[in-house]
């Protein structure tokens, strides 16, 4: 049995790959790039010599794409279409032409209607069956990246690369394509190092604000990933707390210059409680709505919130959960303040006082 895998040096196609060398490992499973003369094609075929090495073959001088690709997205209609019946080119003896689509891709020529209706057009032209798949149609880009750290392949799913920014970096952060591998890989509990944080809240927001019109899984998996990312915001500034992270305290000012800052106190403060020091209590606490009013009037104002509390960093998930339920707006949170019976302070006013 002669596979071909089309290969573009993303995440779906090289799942794609390993998913047919691990279930189908005694047939000819062979990677093909198609060079279709686009502006990524020298960031993904550098890439695809990462994943593949040797073992990739590239078919060119077939297309040239370059003046009907989006400028922005990438998208060229039709290329599966035209990609599928292409390699019979390199390959006329193939049994079954294999592309990464997954269960929320709705692009005409990606979706399991559209690969049959391949199939039986290349099966009419060539005379003998030849089937058009993925194996991943019941399948989210967040099980593509789960099956990947499954099969110890964590470290290289991180090189494989999905972004229409047309720079020669593999990450922009910024992308529609990005956002998607963002959301997938946080919903999955991967942490790319090189994408520490998705950067475009605009793009990310237009999709939080559609995510009725998504199938389920899809809305699923940016519903999950927004939720992470208010806990990886959290997380980022306990960094900062606690290692100064890549700020030193003067740049750390400056860059807060323009703005009053204010610190709140979580228990006590916030909430009417303050005995109970576990995750269940965190969540059960009654809020203090007149101060939370009193935050939300200065966030809208355009200061600085900071929350700063004794709570230890493991309850960071709570914390953000209770906040989220109670929508108590904030920039940052301290964690790891410490106890003591009197906080002597020139600048500190008491929540009594202050509202
Ligand atoms: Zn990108």
């Amino acid at each position: 049995m002669e596979r071909v895998i089309l290969v573009s040096g993303g995440l779906d196609s090289f799942a794609a790959y390993h998913y047919y060398k691990k279930y189908s490992p005694e047939d000819e499973n062979l990677p093909l790039y198609i060079d279709y003369k686009g502006m990524y094609v020298e960031k993904e075929k550098e890439t695809i010599k990462d994943l593949f090495g040797e073992s990739v073959d590239v078919l060119s001088g077939v297309f040239d794409f370059s003046e009907h690709e989006h400028p922005t997205n990438a998208f060229i209609p039709n290329r599966n279409a035209f990609f599928a019946l292409s390699v019979l080119f390199k390959y006329p003896d193939v049994n079954e032409i294999v592309m990464g689509g997954l269960n929320d891709d709705n692009v005409g020529d990606k979706s399991p209607d559209a690969f049959l209706r391949m199939e039986e057009l290349l099966t009419e032209i060539s005379g003998r069956r030849i089937y058009v798949t993925s194996p991943f149609w019941n399948h989210n880009k967040k099980d593509v990246v789960k099956f990947l750290v499954e099969e110890g392949l964590e470290e290289q799913m991180l090189d494989t690369c999905s972004c229409y920014h047309p720079s020669e970096e593999r990450w922009c952060g910024e992308c529609p394509a990005c956002f998607r591998r963002f959301c997938a890989f946080l919903d999955a509990s991967v942490i790319d190092p090189k994408m520490p944080f998705f950067k475009n809240t605009a793009l990310m927001n237009q999709y939080l604000a559609n995510i009725d019109d998504y199938d389920e899984d899809r809305a699923y998996t940016i519903e999950e990933a927004y939720n992470y990312s208010h806990r990886k915001i959290a997380q980022t500034f306990l960094n900062y707390s606690m290692k100064g992270n890549t700020y030193t305290n003067e740049e750390y000012v400056k860059s807060c210059k323009d703005e009053k800052v204010l610190a709140f106190d979580i228990d006590g403060t916030l909430t009417e409680e303050v005995e109970g020091f576990n995750p269940e209590a965190y969540l059960e606490r009654t809020p203090v709505k007149k101060m939370i009013k009193e935050v939300r009037q200065f966030y809208k104002g355009g200061n600085k919130i900071i929350l700063f509390t004794s709570r230890k960093c493991v309850d960071v998930e709570v914390t953000c959960r209770w906040l989220d339920l109670w929508e108590v707006p904030y920039h940052e949170i301290i964690f790891e303040k410490p106890h003591y019976d009197l906080f002597i302070d020139d600048k500190a006013k008491s929540a009594t006082d202050f509202c």
